[in-house]
């Protein structure tokens, strides 16, 4: 993570951008490798969380395998090193490319989310006489206790199948021979701290499994992502509960000798390595509210704005005496607002600012709003393999 002391040379690099701590992402990827591993459980990264090209190589190279959630995904994730054979591709509006691209490139599974989509991935398979393997996700109807935007397994979300949707499946998909079902998914929502959510989920996904397909046995099992991260404090907690999440799911979720447990993490994974660094362009307002606006908006950090998302922010440039700001954008938004009445060491003109735990949805969900520029990324020393050896 960017501190005081590390601005160093990037004191004159143009702002905005996003810096990656790439020591941290090692190591976390590290912890979630040695975690994972103890359980022989597989991970997926969302890449949806981050699609930058060298985060993502940076993953792959690490063994991961990639949760795709489109067909440019698919492809990307490809291109930078991840195994076909572990990709999985989900979404609830799959188009009838996407589905070619992934089939012609062997990806491992296809999470399906409608009957309709099993029958379309049946006939493209039956054109090229191959057999897809797909896994059913499933709406558990579980409480994910995140904000409403990031919910995604209760019976009004628009994602998985219902019990009613699944009984229906079951009398189709004999009927569907260039498909086969080997398994069961589930993604409640993200941003879940509260380990609860997940015995939930795994009891939920037990009780599914016995009611649904008692006469099956099944090798593949994905639990999804969600796991959170700790927004108010990323100093302190740097690397999510990876070993919790996982022991959760061990001690909760029945598995067969024959099985094997994946996960698709995003946001734990990728969520504390970035900072959106930033520079002070006024202060202004009056004695009772202060508003710093600053060279970054929106469409650089959609987060605040999409999901009342707040994000530790420091004074890179100062440790002077408090004083209490709204941090604001230039976007011609109310909403580009990053953070409302804040402490921080006096602010100036020309101080450059570190909006933390940016790493997730952060740069992947910029966009030319206002006809501002894309950020760029700037990354910070390597510790093991050096970042530069991954080539681009
Ligand atoms: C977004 C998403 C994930 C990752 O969620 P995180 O909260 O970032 O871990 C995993 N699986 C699916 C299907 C998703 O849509």
């Amino acid at each position: 993570m960017i501190k005081i002391e590390s601005l160093g040379e990037l004191e004159s690099t143009p702002t905005p951008f996003y810096f990656y701590d790439t020591n941290l992402l090692d190591q976390t990827l590290q912890r979630v490798k040695e975690s994972s591993a103890k359980y022989g459980f597989d991970v997926h990264f969302a890449v949806k969380a981050n699609a930058n090209r060298k985060i993502l190589k940076r993953i792959a190279f690490y063994g991961l395998g990639a949760d795709c959630v489109s067909g440019n995904e698919v492809e990307l994730a490809i291109q930078c090193g991840f195994n076909p054979n572990q990709i999985v591709f989900a979404g609830v509006g799959k188009t009838d490319s996407e589905i070619e691209y992934a089939l012609d490139n062997k990806i491992f599974c296809f999470h399906s989310e409608s009957v309709q989509e099993l029958i379309v991935i049946n006939e493209f398979a039956a054109k090229r006489s191959i057999i897809a393997k797909i896994a059913l996700r499933l709406n558990p109807d579980v409480k994910a206790n995140t904000h409403h935007h990031i919910t995604t397994g209760m019976i009004e979300n628009k994602f998985g199948l219902s019990i009613e949707e699944v009984l229906e499946a079951k009398e189709v998909l004999p009927s569907l021979k260039n498909i086969k079902l080997i398994g069961l998914h589930y993604h409640i929502g993200s941003q879940i701290t509260d380990l609860e959510v997940f015995r939930n989920l795994s009891e939920k996904a037990n009780q599914l499994k016995d009611e649904l397909f008692p006469e099956s046995s099944f090798n593949y099992i994905n639990m999804g992502g969600g796991l959170g991260i700790d927004y108010s404090n990323p100093s302190s907690n740097p690397i999510p509960d990876f070993e919790g999440y996982f022991s959760t799911f061990h001690k909760n979720l029945k598995v067969t000798s024959d099985q094997k447990v994946h996960f698709e993490l995003g946001r734990s994974i990728v969520g504390q390595c970035g900072s959106l660094i930033t520079k002070v362009t006024y202060i202004k307002g009056t004695s009772k509210r202060k508003f710093a606006v600053v060279d970054a908006g929106m469409n650089d950090l959609i987060r605040p704005a999409l999901y009342d998302a707040s994000h530790a922010i420091v004074n890179l440039s100062s440790k002077g005496d408090i004083s209490t700001y709204d941090v604001v954008g230039p976007v011609c938004e109310s909403a580009d607002c990053f953070a409302k009445e804040i402490p921080l060491p006096q602010l100036q003109r020309g101080d450059i600012l570190a909006i933390y735990s940016c790493g997730a949805y952060g740069e992947v969900m910029s966009s030319r709003y206002n006809m501002r520029e894309i950020p760029y990324a700037v990354y910070s020393e390597e510790r093991l393999v050096p970042f530069t050896e991954i080539r681009d």
